[in-house]
């Protein structure tokens, strides 16, 4: 396994490699990373013959209030976890590599990227589409693989990938939770013990869904209000909690099948995100 930080050695190895006929996978992270992202890596693994992993804490996807300088950071694991897991190469430039002091230039999905968290967070996701053009730019990659536990970030990297022509094939794997149903998420160690065991609520918010569904329930206005009801009474503050279409990412007024289920909410300072797909 490679780690490589200089984009033109990067450009030149996946040149090479596209040479010999190899399909190139790519998974994009920013680190510090649990099985949520090694099963993107599995999944990758599987799909193609030279697997990429990036590992890069975006500064153009961060808020000036949010958490970039304490996001967390352990190189030296996240390589031995990634070895493990057969990868040829991680991409781990600095920000200086992939941003000149005077960077002008970014690609945004633009109504999508208003929506659900882009209403908290307006520059995330152009941060996002931009950093991640760049990566398909840079690394020729076939096939990239990311989770839908960032769901609206899935959806908006398609649609760029759509809407600007690109060759890649976008791949998504499934949330990957802990014992409990929280979702895995780098941030999560932010959380001190008692918010950690409240943070579950989340994904019990989303369970409850389901099986409301299930059992006939239909109005979103009412779903909404008891699932923010679960959620502080167990201290959560809430983002939002979106009810909307799973491929408009439009408001609905009913639950139906595909009607996406997705939130946001902040124990402390900590802001987690969680979805389901009914
Ligand atoms: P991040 O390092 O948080 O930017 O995440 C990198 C990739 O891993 C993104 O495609 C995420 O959606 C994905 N990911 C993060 N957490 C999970 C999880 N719990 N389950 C599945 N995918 C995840």
């Amino acid at each position: 396994m490679r780690l490589i930080k200089k984009v033109d050695v990067a450009s030149r190895i996946v040149a090479r490699v596209r040479k010999r006929g190899k399909v190139i996978g790519l998974v994009p992270t920013m680190g510090y990373l649990h099985e949520g992202h090694l099963s993107l890596v599995r999944i990758a693994r599987k799909k193609c013959g030279y697997l990429i992993v990036s590992i890069f804490v975006n500064p153009t996807q961060f808020g000036p209030k949010e958490d970039f300088r304490q996001y967390p950071r352990d190189l030296k694991k996240d390589l031995s976890m990634l070895r493990k897991e057969g990868v040829d190469l991680v991409f781990n430039p600095s920000v200086r590599e992939m941003y000149g002091p005077d960077h002008q230039t970014y690609v945004e999905v633009v109504d999508w990227s208003r929506l659900l968290c882009g209403a908290s967070r307006p520059i995330h996701f152009r941060g996002v589409t931009t950093v991640v053009l760049k990566f398909f730019n840079i690394l020729q990659p076939d096939i990239a693989v990311f989770g839908r536990k960032d769901y609206q970030q899935a959806a908006i990297i398609r649609k760029m990938v759509r809407e600007l022509n690109l060759k890649v094939n976008v791949i998504t794997g499934p949330v990957v939770r802990e014992k409990d149903g929280l979702a895995m998420s780098s941030r999560n160690i932010y959380l001190n013990p008692g918010q950690r065991q409240n943070a579950v609520v989340i994904s019990e918010s989303l369970e409850w869904v389901r099986q409301a569904y299930k059992k006939g329930a239909r109005q979103t206005k009412e779903v909404r209000t008891r699932m923010a009801r679960m959620i502080r009474n167990r201290g959560g503050r809430i983002d939002y909690i979106a009810v909307v279409d799973k491929d408009t990412l439009e408001p609905v007024k009913k639950l139906k099948k595909g009607t996406l289920v997705a939130l946001a909410v902040f124990f402390g300072r900590t802001r987690l995100i969680d979805n389901t797909v009914l």
